[in-house]
């Protein structure tokens, strides 16, 4: 899932292990860039999300020596916290769901084999009922969510339909219009940019943004289909982003 950054892939993916905790159990591996990142997931949205659920807290042991922020031990499968750099946390057991959460801020040793690497050795006895899931925003081209982009069999792209013209497009930050003579500061605090529809030169407006995604879906435009399945998606599309936000940090990154 190559992203923008708070759009929600990572608690897209704790939703996917909230079902292999019921569904497909068998044990998971989260890892993060870094320690801290991998505590606070496993404290603030893991164990709150199996709490909640009267179906998912049924596999909780109600010991609470098994709810660390390292470990959480279920009835009957554990989930395992790691981070970049962990190279013992990350290589010694066999792992069946294995999530790869902000790939890009990966730290690597220069001497070992990438975490990510490492990582991905540990789901091999789990075979095809394996599952990795890799989330990022992308930093350089060639960072690792877009080599994994890349080498994606099916690419989905999210796709809008123009309120105006019924055009079904993909979103591009090159559309998002502004008078030259403004400064940001007035674009920002007075809305004044607007999303120029590719097809029809429609004005958007934030709000005609938002009907324009409620109306769209996910298409594969790569002419593939397999096991690696890939989903990109840009700020444009986000109800949080006004096309007004015109210092927007990562407009230049897209
Ligand atoms: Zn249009």
């Amino acid at each position: 899932m190559m992203k923008c950054p708070q759009s929600g892939g990572t608690e897209a993916v704790h939703n996917c292990i909230g079902y292999a905790v019921d569904r497909a159990p068998g044990p998971v591996l989260y890892v993060y860039p870094d320690e801290a990142t991998a505590k606070e997931n496993a404290q603030d949205r893991v164990i709150p999300m199996l709490m909640a659920s009267p179906r998912l807290r049924e596999y909780m042991t109600g010991m609470a020596d098994d709810l660390s922020a390292l470990r959480i031990k279920l009835a009957h499968m554990t989930i395992h916290m790691a981070w970049s750099g962990s190279a013992s946390r990350l290589g010694n057991k066999p792992i069946r769901h294995l999530v790869l959460d902000e790939l890009d801020k990966y730290q690597n040793q220069k001497k070992e084999a990438s975490s990510e690497a490492l990582a991905e050795k540990r789901v091999i006895t789990w075979g095809r009922k394996a599952r990795i899931w890799k989330i990022s925003t992308p930093t350089v081209v060639n960072g690792a969510i877009h080599r994994a982009w890349q080498l994606a069999e099916a690419r989905y792209r999210y796709h809008v339909i123009c309120p105006a013209c019924g055009t079904e497009l993909l979103m591009e930050f090159e559309n998002i219009r502004w008078q030259d003579d403004m400064k940001p500061v007035q674009i920002k605090s007075r809305s004044l940019a607007w999303y120029e529809c590719q097809h029809c030169g429609a004005h958007w407006t934030d709000a005609d943004r938002d009907e324009a995604v409620l109306r769209g879906c996910w298409r594969e435009k790569a002419g593939g289909y397999g096991t690696h399945g890939a989903f990109g998606s840009s700020a444009p599309y986000f109800h949080w982003f006004s096309h007004s936000r015109v210092d927007f940090p990562f407009r230049e990154a897209r």
